[in-house]
């Protein structure tokens, strides 16, 4: 079977949040350490993504947004071994066919890099240019194409907010990234990028939220859990403040959130719901994150064995911190 077939066909691109959420994967795939991203009105009018990472060579740049031009994923077998974040091949095809985009990239290797403009899946322009090692890529006009999808899109601060929610979950995730989200001109946060997860907490969830986190740090059944939960007295009203990462990815899973409030019953709680930003590793066989285009939601292989080490992960965390 060809590797095109197994890949789900999907929407990949619904707003800009699901944009910025494909260029920054592409910026970590590309190994990138700092990564800017840049917002107006909410990414509705531009978004422009800047990193340091290995750049796109020059034969091969005009080619990206083709559709499953993807570096990545060389076989059919690979796709049961993703260890990166993309691999579909058709992130920059889907943002190309549905707004104005421009790219300037350059590698280590060669001198000059390469500027690339395309609208509406039409390669524009392609030419040398100098410009520093790494990517940028700008997005204008989502949608000015597709008056039906315009249409759908929420205010420019409702949009700006998903986008920012995506960034925040990136940097969370990649601590030892040094992570910058600009909106509309006003630099919303800076994560260091010194690798340590309590840095990027405080940047993003601010002091109090920092200093009320307990570490974390266990494993049961190959799993890894490694991050930080709240003191139990640090409480929230809702679930928006549990934030998981499988293998590096950011995931909503109903699982770890209820493993991870299990976790302090018996402990002296004042609201009903622990905030926590946790990250397992697990073998990449364990878990399935081919279920949604968008690749958010999982499927584990054995959801108990991941239910017990967050249950277990938190409750001896809780347990050593005493009450
Ligand atoms: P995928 O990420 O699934 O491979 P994309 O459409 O997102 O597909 O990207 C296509 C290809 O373009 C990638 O495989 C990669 O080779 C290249 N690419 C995209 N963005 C970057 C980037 N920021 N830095 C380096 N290479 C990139
Ligand atoms: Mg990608």
């Amino acid at each position: 079977k060809e590797v095109s077939e197994l890949i789900a066909a999907g929407e990949v691109i619904e707003r800009p949040a699901s944009i910025v959420k494909e260029l920054i994967e592409n910026s970590i795939d590309a190994g990138a350490t700092i990564i800017t991203v840049e917002i107006q009105h909410g990414g509705i009018r531009f978004i422009r993504i800047t990193d340091n990472g290995c750049g796109i060579h020059p034969s091969d740049a005009p080619t990206a947004f083709l559709r499953h031009a993807t570096s990545k994923v060389k076989n059919a077998r690979d796709l049961d071994e993703i260890g990166t974040l993309g691999f579909r091949g058709e992130a920059l095809a889907s943002i190309a066919a549905v707004a104005r985009v421009e790219m300037m990239t350059k590698t280590a290797g060669e001198e000059l890099g390469t500027y690339v403009k395309i609208e509406g899946s039409e390669l524009q322009e392609v030419r040398e240019t100098g410009c520093p090692l790494g990517s940028t890529i700008t997005i204008r006009d989502i949608f000015y194409n597709v008056p039906a999808r315009l249409k759908f899109l929420k205010k420019d601060v409702t949009e700006g907010n998903a986008v920012a929610s995506i960034v925040d979950k990136i940097a969370l995730s990649h601590p030892e990234i040094s992570v910058k989200l600009i909106r509309d001109n006003k630099v919303a946060f800076h994560t260091p990028g010194d690798s340590k997860l309590i840095s990027a907490v405080y940047t993003i969830f601010g002091r109090e939220f920092a200093q009320n986190m307990l570490p974390v740090d266990y494993e049961l059944n190959g799993i890894k859990v490694t991050g930080l939960t709240g003191k139990p007295m640090f409480h929230r009203a809702n679930r928006s403040m549990q934030h998981f990462f499988i293998n590096g990815r950011y995931t909503k899973t109903r699982t770890c959130g209820i493993a991870a409030e299990e976790g302090y019953r018996g402990a002296m709680m004042v609201g009903k719901f622990p905030a926590c930003v946790l990250e397992l590793q697990m073998p990449f066989d364990q878990v399935d994150v081919n279920v949604h285009p968008a690749k958010i939601e999982v499927r584990f292989v054995n959801e108990k064995a991941v239910f017990d080490a967050v249950y277990f992960a938190v409750k001896s965390a809780v347990a050593d911190h005493g009450t």
